[in-house]
Parts: structure tokens; sequence; C-alpha cells
């Protein structure tokens, strides 16, 4: 579990954007646009924001964080990415 306290302080290592807690999976994902290959913010036109990476695409992903002994592991590369469907 995490506690409600540790949620609000938590922000997408990727995006800073707000994270979705699964009590029953015990993950939290953001459901914002990362690039499919790094996990890096896209900008409007689907640019990856990662300099080294630059990639250009049209599907994106979210990022699943898992949760370990209680703490989140909020690292871009140990996130699963999840497909987004919009
Ligand atoms: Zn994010
Ligand atoms: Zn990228």
């Amino acid at each position: 579990m995490v506690s409600q306290e540790l949620l609000d302080l938590l922000a997408c290592p990727s995006c800073k954007g707000d994270l979705e807690y699964d009590a029953t999976k015990d993950t939290l994902t953001c459901y914002n646009r990362h690039c499919p290959k790094c996990g890096m913010p896209v900008d409007e036109s689907g640019t990856c924001q990662d300099s080294e990476c630059g990639a250009q695409s049209n599907s994106f992903v979210g990022l699943c964080y898992r949760v370990e002994d209680d703490i989140p592991i909020m690292l871009i590369y140990e996130a699963e990415k999840i497909p987004l469907t919009s």
C-alpha cells in the first residue's frame, strides 16, 4: 500500500504529471503521453523531448510504476510502458 500523503507528493519522473494509484495491482500509472522508445515526454507534434532520443511517433505510452515493499519505484527505465489508445 502507498499512503495518501505519499501519493500527494509523488509525480511522474518523466513528465511531472499526476499518477493514478491502483490499489489492487499496487501500481502507480501516469496516463500522459510519453515516447514509446525512451519514456520521456513528447511535445504537441509527437516529438520526443529527450535530445538524445528525438524520436517522432504517433503512438504513445503511459508509464506504470510498480511498488515494492511499500516503496514506489519511480524510475522511468523500470516503468512498464502501457500503450495509449488515443
Ligand atoms: Zn508521465
Ligand atoms: Zn524518446
